[in-house]
């Protein structure tokens, strides 16, 4: 069955022959040098991503999910407090909200998977502190909208940028829309590092300072703890790395909106729901998700042709047992179980071949046309 892969759903090995020499260079280097966390590289990647995202400060940390915590953290967030998010992301966004003792409310999306900023005002309450818009799949949220409506409530906005590195809102990146951008560079994310690694930006100086004491131990030197905090920093070579593969993101994504384009092109005359595009929005395409009928049909049928596809996610966050005590139910977010009901995620990653994008198109027709 293994050799029958055609397209595999992802190929970081195949990645890692591109950067393989400046990587093990770079490895030698920082093993003999000894400094193997909070060093240069670690300075030098949260300035170079600062500039990347347009924003003033970022801060390398140990992965995405503690970005969150973080940031929520140091707003002041947790027992008592309510913080919205969506019903259709991945785990960590909501693991970070109980993480910090807050309670996590939710709100359905949008046919862009995004928060949906009609149905968020409902949610809000006097408990409500912040928002987690997720920016899923690589499609920036209704930024404007969510915004207007925390500056009305008074409200922090945490953008989970997860999925998102390099995709802009009227030519702003994310990460620089709100109060703080968290990110993740765990090794499935469009900018990842050989394990896992995250990411947090801010234009806020207040937070950033307080951050950067937080993710390490609240040590503001050597010998002094200011308030309690956590270990949670990027180590140097993964720092390195970040840094090495930051060079050539804007090559990445322009692959990723490419591939993106062709499967557009070549799917467009199907009768199947493609990514929706906005003219203020430009999206990464972290996953190509379609919306089809016949769901587990068609996966089926493209694992026999060697076509690997996955679903992101299939079971939403208030259906999950950790979830019983939020105290939802099915049918509570409608459109985020319609969706979940029929999206496929198909191959995308920088290393893909015009030719197996093609291959991919050709068998999604066959199933529908045959
Ligand atoms: C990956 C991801 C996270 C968590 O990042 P980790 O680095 O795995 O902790 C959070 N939110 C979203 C939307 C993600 O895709």
């Amino acid at each position: 069955m293994e050799n029958n892969i055609k397209v595999p759903f992802v190929n970081l090995g195949l990645q890692f022959e591109e950067y393989k020499e400046e990587i093990l260079d770079k490895f030698r280097e920082l093993s003999s040098s000894g400094q193997y966390v909070m060093g240069e590289e670690l300075t030098n990647f949260e300035q170079n991503i600062a500039k990347y995202c347009g924003v003033n400060h970022a801060l390398g940390v140990g992965n995405g999910t503690d970005a969150i915590v973080i940031a929520l953290k140091c707003m002041g967030i947790g027992p008592g407090d309510e913080v919205i998010t969506t019903p259709n992301t991945f785990i960590g966004t909501v693991g970070a909200i109980k993480m910090v003792g807050a309670q996590a409310r939710l709100v359905d999306v949008g046919d862009d998977y995004n928060m949906s900023p009609d149905k968020l005002e409902e949610v809000i309450t006097d408990k409500t502190k912040a928002l987690i818009p997720v920016h899923l799949t690589g499609m920036p949220a209704n930024m404007d909208a969510i915004n207007s409506i925390a500056r009305k409530y008074n409200l922090f906005v945490v953008e989970d940028s997860a999925q998102a590195i390099g995709a802009t809102y009227n030519n702003k990146k994310v990460g620089s829309l709100a109060d703080v951008g968290c990110f993740s560079l765990h090794p499935l994310k469009n900018l990842h590092v050989h394990g896992d690694g995250g990411l947090i930006t801010t234009n806020n100086s207040e937070l950033y300072e307080k951050m950067k004491v937080y993710r390490n131990h609240g040590l503001i030197d050597r010998d002094t703890c200011s308030f309690w905090g956590i270990n949670s920093r990027l180590d140097e070579i993964q720092a390195a790395i970040a840094n090495i593969k930051l060079k050539s993101l804007d090559r990445i994504t322009e692959r990723f909106r490419e591939i993106a384009l062709r499967y557009d092109e070549g799917l467009k005359d199907l009768d199947i729901a493609r990514p929706v595009r906005y003219l203020e929005r430009l999206g990464v395409y972290h996953n190509y998700v379609l919306r089809v009928p016949r769901r587990s049909d068609l996966m089926n049928f493209l694992e026999t042709r060697g076509v690997q596809t996955k679903i992101h996610y299939p079971k939403l966050i208030h259906v999950q047992p950790a979830a019983r005590e939020l105290g939802y139910k099915l049918g509570d977010f409608q459109e985020s179980e319609r969706q979940a009901q029929e999206i496929l995620s198909l191959p995308i990653y920088p290393e893909l071949k015009n030719e197996q994008v093609d291959y991919v198109i050709q068998c999604v027709r066959d199933f529908f046309t045959k």
